[in-house]
């Protein structure tokens, strides 16, 4: 989510597919701010998309691309967390597709999903716009910590990873093909997003998303599809945990000599885009550090 109006309308094109492996393919975001690395992954009876797009214009678009790839094929549906552009086009696949997600991100969806609604709403008429009759989705099925959804011949895995980006996040990955889809908790090209809006929403944590990503590293995927950005390989789990635990690093070594909260943003937001002038996203760094700030030992 940015923190200007954005100046474009945030739409999900169907133009260039990408397969990942048999019978998966991404709907890639092509650096398009709020639109979402889009998957689809099929199995011999039933086909699983990953995240909507944001409302339910954009969803309609992917509900409509996932039928036609699954030729009679059930149909389910799960969102990696509850931030608009990832799951706010949910009720598009009402009566079409069964929704599962994680607990955690349910009630992410039922708490925190009006207020988000309200503040994308101020982001632009285009955003607003897309966002126009949005009404929260409730999920299908809901399951605690891991799920296996057997799509015929093909078992996806589903788990929460517990509070990082969000309190309710969580992975999808694709076993057969090693595939992992990690929804927010990497991005390619761009700083990590800490929707850190004290005291509106303070659940991101900095410290738990690095141990998250740890744990990520260690199941050592071939071919890792970020919430936005280009598809990469395992080198980017690792990449964006090197970029957190820097930036908790620096964080602490300034709040240890008692500098100011505005000072160390300053400082450290400069030395981040130094060590990555092109990457995209620098508003973020800021609130990472204020989120950083509060997990100071
Ligand atoms: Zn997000």
């Amino acid at each position: 989510m940015p923190s200007e109006p954005l100046t474009h309308d945030p739409v999900v094109e169907i133009s260039q597919v990408e397969e990942l492996a048999d019978d998966l393919v991404v709907l890639p975001n092509r650096g398009v701010e709020l639109v979402p690395n889009i998957g689809v992954i099929g199995g011999d009876h039933s086909v699983l998309v990953v995240e909507t797009g944001l409302g339910p214009r954009n969803a309609e678009k992917v509900l409509a691309f996932a039928s036609e790839y699954a030729k009679g094929r059930r149909l389910y549906l799960t969102t990696t967390h509850f931030h608009p552009e990832h799951a706010f086009g949910a009720q598009a696949f009402a009566g079409e597709a069964t929704y599962l997600v994680n607990g955690a991100q349910a009630a992410d969806l039922a708490d925190k999903g009006p207020g988000y609604l309200e503040m994308f709403r101020g982001l632009g008429a285009q955003v607003a716009r897309q966002l126009n009759g949005v009404e929260p989705a409730t999920p299908d099925l809901v399951y605690d910590d891991t799920y296996h959804l057997d799509l015929g011949g093909r078992v996806v895995q589903l788990r929460a990873t517990g509070r990082a980006h969000s309190k309710g996040d969580q992975v999808v990955s694709v076993p057969d093909a090693d595939v992992l889809f990690t929804g927010d908790l990497v991005e390619t090209g761009r700083f990590s997003i800490f929707p850190w809006f004290p005291p509106y929403d303070v659940d991101v944590s900095g410290l738990r998303w690095i141990e998250v990503l740890r744990r990520l590293i260690d199941t050592g995927p071939r071919v890792v599809v970020p919430g936005h950005g280009d598809v990469s390989g395992p080198r980017l789990l690792a990449d964006v945990r090197d970029y957190l635990e820097l930036l908790r690093d620096e964080t602490w070594v300034r709040r240890d000599s008692a500098m100011s909260e505005e000072t160390i943003i300053a400082e450290v937001e400069a030395l981040m885009t130094e060590r990555h002038p092109e990457w995209a996203g620098q508003e973020w760094i800021g609130k990472g550090i204020g989120c950083f700030c509060t997990e100071h030992a």
